[in-house]
């Protein structure tokens, strides 16, 4: 079931059930694709509804940032969970272990992608880690030719937001992969890169203040996100006005 938060149609799904469907999609002979929009997409969306269209067509849509699911609660439809796309990918990477799948690592900057691979392969030694490439490129083609000759199953598309959608958009489909993932940051992290927030900072919802902590420099990207909660607010006004409830 669809819960439309601010014009994106997300999951609502619990980790568990994300994985699941997540293993479906994977298990199954055809592309698919899955997104983690963070409240910085929605706001991306009000500008480029091709950026839109692209996430709500995705196979699953889970709610990566906290400001998501409190907006939902803002708007009176609460999402079960925030899913993170990291949780998600390794839920994912376990799953092609099982397998004894294919993993190919696109993003970040040059050297990083294949310092994931390695970590994730310490971790899942039956994945076939059968290829990486750096974020940093022109031509969009020459990297679908270089993924698509390593033949994965599993793909970690990892460019930032939007250009990782919509490379996955117009180029998945001829990649040979049964899944892509758009995961922003998430190579550095399995490189060891970046840190990840502690169990206590997660649990309180408090991940985007430690990354900021880490990351002062972020600040200016971070300050526009409580805009989305008022957004949210807003149209939650709007919407009882005109049901008349108050
Ligand atoms: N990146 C990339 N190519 C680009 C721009 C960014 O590979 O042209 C990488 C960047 O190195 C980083 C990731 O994309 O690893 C995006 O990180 P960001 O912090 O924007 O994503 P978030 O963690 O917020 O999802």
């Amino acid at each position: 079931m669809k819960t439309e938060i601010l014009g994106i149609r997300f999951d609502n799904l619990t980790r568990q059930e994300a994985a699941q469907q997540g293993a479906a999609l994977l298990a199954e002979n055809k592309f698919h694709y899955v997104v983690t929009p963070n409240p910085e997409f929605i706001l991306a969306c009000e500008k480029d509804p091709d950026f839109r269209d692209i996430l709500n067509r995705a196979d699953l849509v889970l709610p990566d940032g906290i400001g998501v699911v409190y907006s939902a609660k803002i708007l009176g439809t609460p999402l079960k969970e925030r899913v993170p796309g990291i949780e998600f990918a390794s839920d994912m990477l376990s799953c092609l272990n099982d397998m004894g799948g294919r993993l190919y690592l696109l993003g970040a900057k040059p050297g990083v992608a294949q310092q994931a691979g390695q970590h994730i392969l310490d971790r899942f030694p039956n994945i076939v880690l059968c290829g990486t490439r750096d974020g940093y490129f022109r031509d969009e083609e020459d990297v679908l030719l270089q993924v698509a000759a390593a033949r994965p199953d599993l793909l970690f598309v990892c460019l930032g937001a939007p250009k990782q959608e919509k490379w996955m958009a117009r180029w998945g489909a001829h990649t040979g992969a049964r899944l892509a993932i758009g995961l922003g940051g998430c190579l550095d992290v399995f490189a060891g890169n970046v840190e990840r927030a502690p169990d206590a900072w997660q649990k309180l919802g408090l991940e985007w203040a430690y990354r900021l902590k880490k990351e002062p420099k972020r600040i200016g990207r971070m300050a526009r996100l409580p805009l989305v909660l008022v957004k949210a607010a807003g149209q939650r006004l709007r919407g009882r006005q005109r049901g008349g409830e108050e």
